[in-house]
């Protein structure tokens, strides 16, 4: 029986799961970690591909049913506990060479990302089944609603994929939203990088804490207007207007303010 604090929708649609596998595209030998694994609907697909997989399962009382199922196979590991918690370096891959995949309980999933992303010169690309808005906000681009700080922070770290929507009807239970599967690629080397990420998390943070006031308003407490224009940004704009780029330009300006005595 499903277990809805563990965020449990299984996966029963084999053309579902077979688009999904396609998509990862698994090959013998690849590093693959599976968060979630739940009663295997993926796994068992993963480790035909001849992959070397690791999963991390929560809940206690799919531990067996994972061991019954795979427990003999040489290319599976099952690590029982919190993936939010499961220290990735741990697992000993090359840089750029782990894979993950998940069929992500949804009320985790924002945290994990980030989670994920703290490692992510470890990892060569994630494939995720979302709830399709958070997908959206994933992929977003400048201008729009969907373009936050969730949009902002995957993208300073990967390129985003939306790959295809998935309907309630492909899991057991069925969720009460739609989901979609994302693809997310690391960058191997940042487009923009800034000179402390910490104070581009607090810039955006900060901007999007009041999302229709303009930037000279909502950063006050952080850059004054003289340092906004000498960012290149405009202090008149409201934060879903502004790129990754202008973003990364006001954390450095931020990062020189307070460097100064
Ligand atoms: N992959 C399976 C499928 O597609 O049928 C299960 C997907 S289900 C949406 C999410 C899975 O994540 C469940 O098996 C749940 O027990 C597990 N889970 C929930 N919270 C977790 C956590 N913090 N760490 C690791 N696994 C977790």
């Amino acid at each position: 029986r499903a277990r809805k604090r563990f965020g449990q929708n299984f996966l029963h649609d084999a053309g579902i799961i077979h688009r999904i596998l396609r998509s990862i595209h698994a090959r013998p030998g690849e590093r693959l970690l599976e968060i979630g694994p739940g009663q295997g609907a993926l796994t068992e697909g993963l480790l035909a591909s001849g992959a070397q997989l690791d999963v991390v399962e929560l809940d206690l009382d799919l531990i067996p049913i994972l061991k019954h199922k795979f427990g003999l196979l040489p290319n599976f590991r099952l690590n029982q506990g919190d993936a939010l918690k499961f220290d990735f370096r741990q697992l000993d891959a090359e840089p750029h060479s782990l894979r993950v995949v998940g069929n992500l309980p949804y009320n985790i999933s924002t945290p994990l990302i980030f989670h994920l992303l703290s490692h992510a010169d470890l990892i060569r690309d994630m494939h995720f089944m979302l709830q399709k808005e958070v997908v959206e906000r994933l992929a977003a681009e400048p201008g729009g609603g969907d373009w936050g700080r969730l949009s902002i922070m995957v993208q300073y770290h990967c390129r985003v994929e939306h790959l295809f929507n998935v309907g309630p009807g492909a899991f057991n239970p069925p969720p009460k939203v739609d989901s979609a599967i994302v693809r997310l690629v690391p960058h191997e080397v940042l487009p923009h990088p800034a000179k402390d990420p910490a104070l581009l998390e607090r810039v955006v943070r900060e901007a999007f804490n009041q999302r229709r006031k303009t930037l000279r308003n909502t950063l006050k407490g952080l850059l004054d207007a003289s340092a906004i224009e000498a960012a290149g940004v405009d202090g008149g704009l409201r934060p879903e207007q502004l790129d990754l780029a202008s973003f990364v330009r006001l954390a450095d300006q931020l990062a020189a303010s307070s460097a100064t005595p």
